[in-house]
């Protein structure tokens, strides 16, 4: 069981410093989605937790009544729910937030980008659909079931996260593939396009963030499940943008020859 805390926050729509996106929305503070490679465990919001990462998730209580008055300078602007947690983890159905903090955002009609690991996406499709600009996106980075149970632990399944987004796209939603982190040797970026591209408009790729703790964090995981590994991920490591680079000339060349709209973040 998670260990849940019910927070209160002072502002829930913060800016964006992401590229292309306005502001950012994150109903909750951690996430039980586990996942090994998650980058957000090394913000500075999460020194005060000593739980280990997934294991906790904090509930912003009061993020519908902290919600600017004047919502209507929201209006057209782009709106990614969440950069550092996700919108539907588990604790989700208990304190439907999300669908909350939708309800009230829907007459404002933001350009809504929704990115989950979780198929309970499904649930506010009644609400989604009433959004004119929308796009729903699901990250996949595997498409072997046992190594996405090691690799995170908490989220759904490959196979309900493929069912969920064809239900979008039978929708009529446009719908993306999120690959990202590749992991090096473990992610078969072209088994993932194979598998959803009759049902993706397009697909984003990202590398595998190494910074600071989070190398630690793989490091302890390769150590754990993958050994083997231990040296190349060593030699990437060391030797940062030149693999990348090629790797992200690979997934450039074969999407233009395959005509799948991409954009590799890296
Ligand atoms: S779903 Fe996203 S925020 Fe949650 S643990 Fe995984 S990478 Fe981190």
């Amino acid at each position: 069981m998670p260990i849940v805390r019910e927070i209160n926050t002072r502002s829930i729509i913060c800016r964006s410093r992401l590229p292309g996106i306005d502001f950012v929305l994150n109903p909750y503070r951690g996430c039980t989605h586990a996942c090994a490679y998650c980058y957000v465990r090394n913000m500075p919001q999460f020194y005060e937790h000593n739980e280990q990462w997934g294991s906790f998730v904090d509930v912003k209580i009061n993020a519908v009544q902290t919600l600017p008055r004047r919502l209507v300078f929201y209006h057209g602007k782009s709106l990614y729910l969440s950069s550092v947690t996700d919108p539907y983890q588990p604790i989700e159905k208990q304190y439907q937030l999300t669908r909350q903090l939708l309800e009230r955002l829907l007459p404002v009609q933001p350009a809504l980008s929704i990115q989950t690991k979780s198929s309970l996406v499904l649930r506010d499709l009644d609400l989604l659909r009433q959004f004119q600009d929308i796009n729903v996106g699901f990250t996949i980075i595997t498409t072997d079931e046992q190594l996405r149970q090691i690799l995170e632990p908490g989220a759904d399944t490959i196979q309900a996260r493929i069912a969920a987004l064809k239900t979008l796209k039978v929708n009529g939603f446009t719908t993306y593939i999120f690959i990202g982190p590749i992991m090096p040797y473990l992610t078969g970026w072209k088994e993932i396009i194979k598998a959803t591209k009759a049902y993706t408009d397009y697909y984003y790729f990202d590398r595998l963030n190494t910074k600071g703790a989070i190398w630690q964090a793989i490091v302890a995981w390769l150590s754990r499940y993958y050994p083997r590994l231990l040296n190349n991920y060593g030699e990437i490591y060391r030797q940062g943008d030149r693999y990348w680079s090629t790797v992200g000339q690979a997934i450039r060349t074969f999407c233009q020859k395959e005509s799948i709209s991409a954009q590799a973040l890296f």
